[in-house]
């Protein structure tokens, strides 16, 4: 029987078995506080302390500045909300449109305590211009938060010039790089970032781990409050275990880094390739060349309504891909917000299919999924317009009971 096709990895990546090795002892044995001054709480210290070193490597950081989270979301929620109390005043955000949830709806709790949010338009490669960022730097901000990589259409961004830009106003500068970390070089000083947000589940590590890098001298206020740990910043008993993991992951894709983005790439533009000349209704969203090595966004013209339709029969044919994150469990159906900022119409943005390709993918799995995917583009071009994910739920229970 031949396996599933796992291209979703900008959901979630599967865990690297070298990571769910360095966890292991943690989930058992090691199963110290790290705050106990004992000989179980020292050997988990040093296990958090050893995670925080190769987290804070992956990014060019210290140790010391670097905040566990449960998320890359709550990395998210603390560069925000903790950037504006420290403040002490409602202050004034300035984000992009294309912003993750994790930013979009923070900023919407942040205005409805009376802090002033702009958000800058994104071009249709999915861009936001440094102009607009000069503009809206006339007023006064407080922070500026842009991702250094979308989730949706892959688009990187001029994360530097941004920064820099910022810093020249004295003002600071937060990356969203849960996408970037791990598959594009970022180095938090030659970025001139002040904050940074990264999830360890996106890097082939586990979920519900995430960090926030905090540059040294960055006013911050907390937002979950308790027992202090993490500098105060992030109280709670330490997730040992989780961390532990992330800081393998971390460890791993440091390493791996630039011949694996080298070969995702290279497997990325074999699939567009292969997509475009055998399907000429298809066409790429996002930026053609600044984008996530192993991320391709594609729209097939006169299929967008149909898209529940064509991710049901790939998934029932073993090919896990997703729609555009607008299309996905929460909200069925609806076009996607990124992809209408970037100037598509409804009917494109609600036909967005997403293929990420993670460490495991290989040209094997690549040439399957691309008859796979021909076959089914062409034969669901008689069926009936719906974007319908519950049929897709459906399918993959079916096919999996
Ligand atoms: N930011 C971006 C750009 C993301 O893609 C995601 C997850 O999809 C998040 C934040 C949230 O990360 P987490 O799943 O760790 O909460």
């Amino acid at each position: 029987m031949l396996s599933r096709i796992y291209f979703d990895h900008s959901a979630t990546t599967p865990l690297d078995p070298r990571v769910l090795e360095a966890m292991l002892p943690y989930m058992s044995g090691s199963f110290g506080n790290p705050s106990s001054l004992h000989r179980e709480g020292r050997a988990a210290r040093n296990a958090v302390e050893t995670a925080r070193a190769q987290v804070a490597a992956l990014i060019g950081a210290e140790p010391e500045t670097i905040i566990f989270t449960a998320s890359g979301t709550e990395a998210d929620n603390l560069a925000l909300i903790g950037t504006v109390h420290a403040s002490g005043k409602p202050g004034h955000v300035v984000t992009s449109v294309i912003e993750h949830a994790a930013i979009l709806e923070t900023c919407r709790f942040l205005a409805g305590t009376g802090t002033k949010v702009t958000q800058l338009p994104a071009n249709r490669d999915g861009l936001i211009g440094p102009d607009s960022l000069l503009r809206a730097l006339q007023s006064n901000v407080t922070i500026v938060s842009i991702m250094a990589a979308n989730n949706v259409v892959g688009t990187l961004q001029p994360i530097e010039e941004l920064a820099q830009l910022t810093k020249l106003h004295g003002v600071l500068f937060h990356t969203d790089a849960v996408q970037a970390a791990g598959k594009t070089r970022l180095d938090v000083d030659r970025l001139q970032v002040d904050l940074l947000s990264v999830s360890a589940h996106k890097l082939h590590g586990p979920k519900g781990v995430g960090a926030l890098y905090v540059r040294k001298g960055t006013a911050l206020a907390p937002v979950i409050f308790g027992g202090g740990q993490e500098r105060g910043l992030r109280s709670a008993t330490e997730n040992v275990a989780g961390i532990v993991g992330f800081g393998a992951a971390a460890a791993i894709a440091r390493k791996e880094l630039d011949a694996e983005s080298r070969r995702l790439a290279e497997l990325r533009d074999f699939i567009l390739r292969e997509v475009t000349r055998n399907l000429p209704q298809a066409s790429l969203v996002g930026h053609p060349t600044q984008r996530l090595p192993g991320h391709l966004s594609l729209v097939f013209r006169g299929q967008e309504r149909r898209v529940g339709k064509l991710l049901a029969a790939l998934d029932a044919a073993g090919v896990a891909v997703s729609a555009g994150s607008a299309c996905s469990a929460h909200h069925s159906g609806e076009p996607s917000s990124v992809v209408l900022s970037m100037g598509y119409d409804a009917e494109r943005a609600r036909g967005l299919i997403r293929v990420s390709l993670g460490r495991f993918s290989t040209r094997a799995e690549a040439e399957r999924f691309l008859e796979i995917l021909i076959r089914a583009v062409r034969s669901n071009e008689n069926l009936i317009p719906g974007c319908d994910l519950s049929e897709s739920r459906q399918i993959a229970e079916a096919s999996i009971a």
